[in-house]
């Protein structure tokens, strides 16, 4: 049996990575989890997975949860940060998956790889921030990193057998969301009920308006930069409307190899769980026939300034992705309250990133001073 732990358990990855549990019951066990407010799912899947440990984003919320599952027994409960610190550091999981949103993860991220635990890692910020740490402390600690993100599986997969030092570039697809084609004119009075509307894909909030204004593909060329040791200017992003192809490498001979398949992120995430296996799934298998065209654009850049100015900080490194990243929540939060337009999203990352001192080579401290002091602005 595998024991794996699940940070962010309640969200859209961690109650899919539960669904690959469940139907691997003979080869996966939860050992920990965790979750933010949301008691009440929160509730059912302690009771379902009876983990060692469950932790609640803070101390009310714990409290709820303690007094709610009083009749089981053998399960610790914590909360906040340190209880996440705690559940990630603790010898029962041999893998955690990063389910959580926001860049609340780097702490846990970095106190279970330090424990020796390898990451099935969606939580990109962790990278987009503390890539510089993450990456050299994994290969120190001899863990692995294994991604989730769809279409970093993809590239992991496309990796498998050819000689990384080969690669030529990455081509890092992007289905361009539901606004696709559009000018700003357009944009300018669309509402987060029309962002949310995502063509193919069926995610969290905050994810799936960054996929409407290209900033989650931003952060994604940050992600893929740090997790494949390539350079931000060979990673080639393309929409690529129908996301059947998923992501693929460019190889020194011309080969280009990628992976394909219907959008479903139990797919990455079962990769991540059995890698190097390929386990069976139930799922829906791609039928080439129904799919009979696959097309592929350029960004339109000037458009939607998300990829633009996520380049921009990549460039810049040190405390500007944090910057970047940060403003870019604040924004979306204000954005999904009906409080900015859409456009205001672009504008408001934009004077973050020019009213920001960089700090090169931050420490994890300097990254949450700067995201601090990024979110304090607003
Ligand atoms: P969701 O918003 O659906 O879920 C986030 C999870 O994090 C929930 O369990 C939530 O708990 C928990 N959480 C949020 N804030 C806190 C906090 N302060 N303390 C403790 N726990 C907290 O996000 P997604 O599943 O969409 O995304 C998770 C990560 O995966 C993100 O980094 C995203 O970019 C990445 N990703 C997501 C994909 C997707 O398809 N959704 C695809 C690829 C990557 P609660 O709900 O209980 O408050």
């Amino acid at each position: 049996m595998k024991k794996i732990s699940v940070l962010g358990s309640t969200g859209s990855i961690g109650t899919q990575t539960l669904e690959v549990v469940r139907q691997n019951q003979d080869k996966l066990v939860v050992t920990a989890m965790s979750a933010g407010r949301n008691v009440d799912l929160f509730e059912k899947q302690v009771r379902e997975f009876k983990p060692a440990i469950a932790c609640m984003g803070d101390e009310e919320a714990a409290a709820d949860l303690k007094q709610r599952i009083a009749d089981l027994s053998g399960i610790r409960v914590l909360a906040g940060m340190d209880g996440m610190l705690e559940m990630a550091s603790d010898p029962g999981s041999e893998i955690m998956v990063t389910a959580i949103v926001g860049m609340i993860g780097i702490r846990p991220t970095i106190a279970a790889i330090e424990s020796g635990k390898d990451i099935a890692l969606a939580n990109k910020e962790t990278l987009v921030c503390a890539g510089h740490i993450i990456m050299p402390l994994a290969k120190k600690m001899g863990i692995r990193i294994l991604p989730v993100d769809s279409e970093h599986s993809a590239i992991f997969q496309s990796l498998q057998g050819s000689p990384a030092e080969r690669i030529s570039r990455i081509i890092l697809t992007c289905s361009g969301g539901p606004f696709r084609g559009m000018k700003a004119d357009e944009l300018a009075d669309k509402t987060c009920e029309d962002a949310l509307k995502h063509p193919n894909w069926n995610m969290g909030k905050k994810i799936t308006i960054d996929s409407a204004t290209l900033v989650n593909k931003g952060l994604e060329v940050m992600e893929a930069s740090w997790l494949f040791g390539v350079d931000t200017d060979r990673i080639c992003v393309t929409i690529h409307p129908q996301s059947v192809l998923h992501s693929a490498v460019e190889y020194a001979d011309g080969a280009v190899i990628g992976q394909m398949g219907t959008p479903d992120m139990k797919l990455p995430i079962n990769y991540a769980l059995f890698y190097p296996d390929r386990m069976p799934m139930n799922a829906r298998k791609l039928d080439l026939f129904s799919v009979s065209a696959l097309t592929f654009e350029k960004p339109d850049t000037d458009t939607f300034r998300g990829l633009a100015l996520a380049m921009d900080a990549a460039k810049t490194g040190g405390t500007m992705p944090t910057v970047f990243n940060a403003a870019n929540e604040e924004a979306v939060a204000r954005f999904l309250d009906h409080k900015i337009g859409f456009l205001d999203i672009y504008d408001d990352i934009e004077k973050a990133m020019r009213d920001h001192k960089v700090i090169p080579d931050p420490t994890v401290d300097e990254i949450l001073e700067a995201e601090k002091n990024a979110r304090a602005a607003f």
